[in-house]
């Protein structure tokens, strides 16, 4: 795929297209592929680099997260409480992310109809154009890892709702790494499918360019790039200015708000408002046989028992890879604390749950606001609904680990509550549970620019236009009006289908 990358260009480049892309992660890439399919001169502006399936294949972790992550993967909120892992590559974090694959549930939809006044229409021919292209099947549980078989075993075993999920692979190896990229060109992210159907199609893409802001300019809009350097992202002094008539926004949620407030748009004052997460939080389970939770395909099952809680803030199961540098990460402390955990991994099993966060009364997320120096930070506060859930999903998933036959089983907390038998599990009733009284994590950001059918709410309208600034639209994560309760990934690319044909028949 021909890309051109920062090294390349120096001085200004001037550039014009009919659309310009920035961003080119789950939104930007399927958009890209749909409006150069119809013919449309499209310009793609990236901050991250480009990597290639052999600059995956060192399967190195010390490698790989700077490489392709935000911030060199420290991101996190304000407060650190958690941390925030979200892509930064050519293909953005379809290229690290773990390829769980879930249609929108009826119920959010039903949600943001109710609540946003957000009408999306039949969605079923944007989910299915996007399983085809991106060879969305389900993952069988034959073929699942051990870390998977412990969730399946404890829900089965507890009567609780689990099911094999459904990935974007073609010719998966089971290697267990999609998050350090796919070293094996299985996974069907931007980078192996819609990016180069549409640059063969005409697009050209520019790869370490960070978008600062945009900005009107006649009939026209101007997006402003800064070239940075692969190395250390510092501007190289060199530019890249685009004029087009449609701009789009699909820098993910923190991204595309943080460019909305560099450029002074800020309608209904709800730019960066409502992000939600899904909070993550973990509980590991040691058992008598090998569990080598770094290989295998990542996720293969998950249960949605406790999606819907009523009022209460529901949560899914699921569990993570387990490569040792992410593991370690997790856990909060330090020397001999940190080795006599790690000692343990080939027998620990992990499994998460994530906080569906956005939906229960009161629910307002998280902001995302400008640091001094331009750049984004979310604002994360973990409010008492949401302290509730995560005791809950404690307990839930150190069920889940005993009787999935679990020897022992540990917190995240700096110490960790450790567990042998049902017996012992009011121990968690103990402990503290929010933020900084133990790990939480996050890899979904959604919201920021919210959907909102309503003139006086909301930042883009149900059809991603910006209220009130015509040409300019956003096609990412950060439209969805709340969390969703499953892994985004395939809402995004389904509403980036939809969104193609809508600015196409604008254009
Ligand atoms: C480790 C990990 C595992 C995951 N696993 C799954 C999974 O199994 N299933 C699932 O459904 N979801 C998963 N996700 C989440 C999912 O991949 C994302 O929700 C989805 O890719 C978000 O799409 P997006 O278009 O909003 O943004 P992204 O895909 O993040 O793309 C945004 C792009 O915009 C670029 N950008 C940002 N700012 C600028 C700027 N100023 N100028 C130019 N470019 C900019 C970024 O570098 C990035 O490449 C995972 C995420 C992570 C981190
Ligand atoms: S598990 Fe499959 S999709 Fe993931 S990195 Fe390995 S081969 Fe690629």
């Amino acid at each position: 795929m021909k890309v051109t990358t920062g090294n390349q260009l120096s001085g200004r480049t001037e550039l014009e297209a009919d659309v310009c892309i920035v961003g080119s992660g789950a939104g930007g890439g399927v958009l890209a592929w749909q409006l150069t399919q119809a013919g449309h001169k499209v310009v793609m502006l990236e901050a991250g680099s480009h990597h290639t399936t052999q600059d995956f294949a060192p399967l190195d972790e010390r490698l790989a997260y700077p490489a392709l992550y935000q911030e060199r993967m420290t991101r996190a909120t304000k407060d650190a409480a958690i941390s925030v892992l979200q892509g930064r590559s050519v293909g953005g974090t379809t290229t690290v992310n773990w390829t769980t694959c879930f249609r929108t549930p009826e119920r959010i939809l039903e949600h943001w109809q109710q609540n946003f006044g957000v009408e999306l229409g039949e969605m079923l021919p944007h989910y299915e154009a996007v399983e085809q292209r991106l060879g969305v099947a389900e993952w069988p549980v034959q073929a699942a890892n051990a870390n998977n078989l412990t969730l399946w075993k404890g829900c089965k075993a507890l009567g609780w709702q689990v099911k094999a999920l459904r990935r974007n692979v073609r010719g998966c190896v089971s290697s267990g790494y999609c998050g350090l990229g796919c070293a094996f060109g299985a996974k069907q992210g931007m980078l192996l499918t819609t990016l180069p159907d549409a640059v063969n199609a005409g697009m050209e893409l520019y790869a370490d360019c960070r978008v600062l802001k945009v900005e009107r300019s006649g009939e026209q809009w101007e997006v402003h790039g800064q070239i940075q350097s692969k190395k250390d992202l510092s501007p190289t002094g060199a530019e890249v200015r685009v004029r087009a008539k449609r701009v789009v926004l699909a820098a993910g949620a923190i991204g595309s708000p943080g460019i909305l407030l560099r450029s002074e748009i800020n309608p209904n004052d709800a730019v960066g408002k409502r992000t939600f997460l899904h909070p993550v939080v973990a509980v590991a389970g040691r058992y008598a046989q090998d569990i080598n939770g770094w290989s295998g395909a990542p996720q293969a099952v998950g249960s949605h028992e406790f999606v819907d809680r009523g009022e209460q803030v529901g949560f899914f199961l699921e569990v993570p890879p387990m490569q040792p540098m992410l593991v370690a990460s997790g856990v909060m402390g330090a020397g001999a604390m940190v080795n006599d955990f790690m000692v343990q991994l080939p027998k620990l099993s992990t499994h998460l749950a994530l906080m569906v966060d956005g939906l229960h009364p009161g629910a307002a997320g998280g902001t995302v606001e400008l640091l001094g120096n331009g750049r984004p930070k979310l604002d994360y506060p973990i409010g008492p609904a949401l302290v509730e859930a995560m005791a809950a999903a404690h307990k839930a998933m150190a069920r889940c680990h005993l009787a999935a036959g679990a020897e022992q089983v540990f917190t995240l907390h700096p110490t960790p509550v450790s567990i042998q038998n049902e017996d012992q599990l009011d121990r968690l009733d103990a402990a503290a549970y929010g933020a900084l009284e133990h790990s939480i994590f996050s890899a979904h950001q959604m919201g920021g620019c919210g959907m909102s059918g309503e003139a006086k709410s909301g930042v883009v309208d149900a059809n991603h236009r910006v209220k009130g600034q015509d040409g300019l639209y956003v096609v990412d994560g950060s439209v969805l009006p709340t969390s969703l309760g499953v892994n985004p990934s395939q809402t995004i690319y389904s509403l980036a289908h939809r969104a193609a044909g809508l600015l196409a028949a604008e254009l």
